[in-house]
């Protein structure tokens, strides 16, 4: 299978369906993006986080914000969570065992989410859990490479958790990794997703908003100037 790319705001996203881009990840080693709205408005900030995304195998469009910018373009690219991605190619993996690493998150929601998953998943082989607040990358790094797993996933929010897969894919060149932000929250239990409704409307964050109000100062102004910047893009050319 080929990649096929489209530019927003000078990023490359894949065009992959979700099953397309399951079937491809299966077969690729190295990073996995699930670029949103802010990941765009940092990578405008910091060159090095821009050149990160610019080399992972694979970018999926996380959200409604990057398939309305894309739209907006005139490109037609259907969003995918990258919850339910990270989890999907995690019950691909499973199928034949392959080990499986996660790190990233509390204590306690790193053991909760780990047990939730082996109960879960059939087949899974967790090989290396560690929670999400250590000191130095090398030391983690290094137990994370002598596990030796297929397939990494890490939840250390955005950009540390890109910069710290971009560290490990050169210490694993047969790994597949993949930064899933507040997932393991998720599986934990701890956490709830939003009702289905919202997803299928594409305002989860909405929801996680609302929820937590403190996101508020993450999404605004990240959001609105997004999309401003975006149509700046399609009527101007920046
Ligand atoms: N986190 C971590 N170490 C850190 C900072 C964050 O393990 O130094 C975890 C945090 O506990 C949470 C996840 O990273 O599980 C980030 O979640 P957030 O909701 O911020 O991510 P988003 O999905 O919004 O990018």
């Amino acid at each position: 299978m080929e990649r096929t790319l489209v530019k927003l705001q000078g990023l490359p996203v894949d065009t992959f369906t979700f099953e397309e881009a399951l079937k491809y990840a299966a077969g690729i080693s190295g990073q996995i993006v699930t670029i949103n709205p802010e990941m765009i408005a940092c990578a405008k900030k910091n060159p090095d986080f821009k050149s990160i995304i610019e080399n992972a195998e694979l970018i999926i469009p996380d959200g409604i914000g990057v398939e309305i910018g894309l739209k907006i373009l005139g490109k037609r690219v259907k969003r995918m969570a990258g919850i339910e991605f990270a989890r999907a190619l995690l019950a691909e993996f499973s199928k034949t065992s392959q080990p499986v690493a996660l790190v990233g998150a509390k204590e306690e929601i790193i053991t909760k989410a780990r047990e939730n998953l082996e109960k879960e998943i059939n087949g899974i082989n967790i090989v290396y859990s560690h929670n999400g607040y250590f000191k130095e990358d090398e030391i983690i790094l290094k137990e994370l490479a002598n596990s030796n797993p297929r397939y990494v996933l890490v939840a250390l929010g955005s950009p540390k958790q890109e910069e710290f897969i971009n560290k490990a894919k050169q210490l694993m060149p047969d790994a597949l990794l993949i930064g899933v932000g507040g997932s393991f929250d998720v599986w934990s239990g701890v956490v709830d997703r939003a009702p289905e409704i919202y997803q299928k409307m594409g305002v989860e964050w909405l929801y996680r908003t609302v929820k937590e109000p403190k996101r508020f100062k993450r999404i605004f102004p990240t959001l609105p100037l997004f999309v401003l910047n975006v149509l700046k893009e399609k009527f101007i050319g920046v």
